[in-house]
C-alpha cells in the first residue's frame, strides 16, 4: 500500500525566539534544520520518494516539515515507520553529546514534538493531499499540554523550565536546589548569574559558526579590514561601542583584556573611522510567502490533477530562491539565519536595508512567481509580505523577534498582501510604524537619500505638527491631495541645502507615500529621517 506521509517538528517559533544571542538564534536554526534532514534521510533510505522539500545543489538547510511517498506491506509498518522516523529525529540530541546531566536531557526530551500523518495514496494525489493535511492539523491541535509546575529559579531566556546550567555566582533560595544542577564552562559562554534550562543550553552551545551578537551586524559597515586591526575590540563586537568599555560589562562578560588598553584602542578606532558613520540599530527581515495555503491546497492551479507536480515545482523554487537569498545577504550587508521552506529571517545592516529587501523581492518574483505562472499558466503574482524592525543592538533579541513577528502580521493584512510593515524600535521607547506595498520600498529609499544630499529633515518635524492638528478622530487627514501637496511642497523649499534640491521632484515622493491613515504616512517619514540619521 502506498502513503503520503507528513511529518513536522514543533514548536518552531518557541524555540527558535526564545534567544539572548545572535549565536543561540541561529544554534537553534541549526538544530531544527539538522532534525529535519535525519528524519528525511532515514525515510529515504526506506524507499521514500521527496515531494517536498526539494533540494538545490549546493544547499543544506531543512525546514521543519517534510512530505513524502512511502509503501507499507500493511498499517502495523506504518505505525513501526512512523515511530522509528521519531525517534531518529529525537536521537539527534544523545549525538551531541551535551552533557549526561539528567534536567537538560529531560528538558530537551519534553520540549520537542514530532507530528506526522499519513493517507493512502492510490495515484488521486489531491484528495490525499487534503487528507494528510488535515490529519496532521487534527493531531496537533489535539495536544496533550501538560503543565511543568516546577519549582525553583527559571532560565534566563525563556523563563519557562528551570534552570539546568549555571555560572556563578547565583543565588539560590534553597540551596539544596543547586546540588543537582550543572555548573557552565567557560567555552560555554554564559554569562555570570545566567542560568539556562536544557533547551536553552543546547542552543548556546551548538557549535555551528555563526556572529555572536547584533552588534556585529550593526558594526558591519566599518570595513573588516579596519576592525581587525584592533586585537581586543574584534574579539567582540560590543566592545566598539564605549559604553561597554567598563568593569561592570567586562566582569558580567568574562572579557579578561586588559581595560585600559581597549580604551586607547577605542580611541585610535573612532580615528581611524572618521569616513564612516557607526550606529548601533540593526534591522531584521522577516517573511513567508502570501497565501501560502491557497498556493499549496492547489486553489491557484486550473487543473487539480497536476497538484503534485506543482508541489514539487513550488518547493525546488522556494529551495533555488533560499540559495539566492543567502547569497544576497551575507557579510558584510548581514545574515541570513534561515532561507528554506517559505520561512526567511534575516538581520541585515540598515546602509544595506532598502538594497537587500528590493533584491529579495525581485528574485523571490524571478525565482519563484514567474516560472509558475508561465509553466500552469496563472495568473496571480506569488508574493511575500515582510515584517522588518530596527532596532538598537542592546534591545533583547527576544523582544525584537516578537516585534518583527507582529510586524509580519500587520504586513499580511494590508490588502492585497505583497507588503511590508516597517517598525523602529527606537532605544528611548519611541516606536514608529509603517505599512506599504513592496513598490514603495524604493521611494522611502529615495526620500532618505534625497535627505542625505538635498534636505533638512525639520521639514519632517515641521509637517507632523502642523497637520497633526487636521487629523480627525478616526486617525484620518482632513485635508484635499492638492493642499496638502503644495504644503509640503512649501515646507520643503524651506529646508532645501541648495538653490539645486529638486523641491518638485522630493514633493512628488513624499505625496506618493501618502495614505489617509496620517500616522503611516508621517511614520514613513520619520523612519526615513531615522535611518539617514544612522546610515553613512
Ligand atoms: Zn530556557
Amino acid at each position: 500500500m502506498k502513503y503520503l506521509f507528513l511529518l513536522t517538528i514543533t514548536p518552531v517559533q518557541e524555540f527558535i525566539s526564545h534567544s539572548r544571542k545572535l549565536k543561540d538564534l541561529y544554534g537553534g536554526s541549526h538544530i531544527l534544520s539538522e532534525m529535519s534532514r535525519i528524519g528525511l534521510e532515514y525515510a529515504q533510505k526506506k524507499g521514500a520518494v521527496v515531494i517536498f522539500p526539494q533540494k538545490v545543489e549546493g544547499t543544506n538547510s531543512y525546514p521543519n516539515r517534510f512530505l513524502i511517498e512511502i509503501s507499507f506491506e500493511n498499517e502495523e509498518d506504518l505505525k513501526d515507520f512512523s515511530k522509528d522516523v521519531s525517534d531518529e529525529v529525537l536521537g539527534y540530541f544523545q549525538s551531541l553529546n551535551i552533557t549526561n546531566n539528567k534536567i537538560v536531557s529531560q528538558h530537551i526530551e519534553d520540549f520537542f514534538q514530532i507530528y506526522w500523518s499519513a493517507s493512502e495514496y492510490n495515484g488521486e494525489y489531491k484528495e490525499a493531499f487534503d487528507k494528510v493535511e488535515n490529519r496532521l492539523a487534527g493531531a496537533k491541535n489535539s495536544r496533550f499540554f501538560t503543565q511543568l509546575g516546577e519549582v525553583g529559579r527559571k532560565c534566563s531566556i525563556c523563563g519557562e523550565r528551570n534552570i539546568a546550567v549555571y555560572k556563578k555566582p547565583m543565588r539560590f533560595y534553597i540551596e539544596e536546589q543547586r546540588k543537582n544542577l550543572v555548573e557552565a564552562k567557560k567555552s560555554d559562554n554564559l554569562q555570570h548569574g545566567e542560568g539556562l534550562c536544557g533547551v536553552c543550553y543546547m542552543k548556546r552551545i551548538s557549535k555551528v559558526k555563526s556572529f555572536d551578537s547584533t552588534a556585529d551586524i550593526a558594526i558591519m559597515n566599518i570595513p573588516l579590514e579596519i576592525r581587525e586591526k584592533f586585537n581586543y575590540l574584534s574579539q567582540d563586537s560590543q566592545l566598539f561601542y564605549e559604553e561597554n568599555l567598563d568593569k561592570s560589562y567586562f566582569d558580567k562578560n568574562d572579557v579578561d583584556y586588559p581595560l585600559e588598553e581597549c580604551l586607547k584602542e577605542y580611541k585610535q578606532f573612532k580615528g581611524e573611522i572618521k569616513d564612516f558613520k557607526q550606529t548601533s540599530y540593526y534591522a531584521v527581515v522577516m517573511f513567508d510567502g502570501d497565501d501560502m495555503g491557497k498556493w499549496l491546497s492547489g486553489q491557484k492551479l486550473n487543473d487539480t490533477s497536476k497538484l503534485k507536480e506543482f508541489h514539487k515545482d513550488i518547493s525546488l523554487n522556494l529551495a533555488k530562491f533560499a540559495k539566492r537569498a543567502r547569497e544576497i545577504l551575507k557579510e558584510p550587508k548581514g545574515m541570513t539565519v534561515y532561507a528554506g521552506g517559505e520561512d526567511f529571517l534575516g538581520f541585515v545592516n540598515l546602509n544595506n536595508l532598502f538594497e537587500v529587501i528590493k533584491e529579495l523581492n525581485s528574485e523571490f518574483s524571478t525565482l519563484i512567481s514567474e516560472p509558475l505562472q508561465e509553466k500552469y499558466n496563472i495568473t496571480d503574482n506569488f508574493t511575500f509580505s515582510a515584517g522588518i524592525v530596527i532596532a538598537h543592538y542592546k534591545t533583547p533579541l527576544g523582544t525584537v523577534l516578537s516585534e518583527a513577528r507582529k510586524s509580519e502580521k500587520k504586513a499580511k493584512k494590508n490588502s492585497g498582501k505583497d507588503s511590508v510593515c516597517l517598525t523602529v524600535l527606537k532605544r528611548s521607547g519611541e516606536i514608529r510604524e509603517s505599512i506599504f506595498k513592496h513598490k514603495k520600498v524604493e521611494i522611502v529609499k529615495n526620500i532618505v537619500n534625497q535627505l542625505k544630499e538635498n534636505f533638512s529633515d525639520s521639514f519632517i518635524s515641521n509637517l507632523e505638527r502642523e497637520f497633526l492638528m487636521m487629523v480627525k478622530e478616526d486617525g484620518k487627514l482632513d485635508l484635499k491631495k492638492s493642499l496638502l501637496t503644495s504644503e509640503i511642497n512649501r515646507l520643503l523649499n524651506r529646508s532645501k541645502k541648495s538653490d539645486d534640491a529638486e523641491v518638485d521632484m522630493m514633493t512628488e515622493l513624499v505625496s506618493s507615500i501618502y495614505t489617509k491613515e496620517f500616522r503611516h504616512f508621517s511614520d514613513a517619514l520619520a523612519i526615513a529621517k531615522f535611518i539617514n540619521r544612522e546610515i553613512q
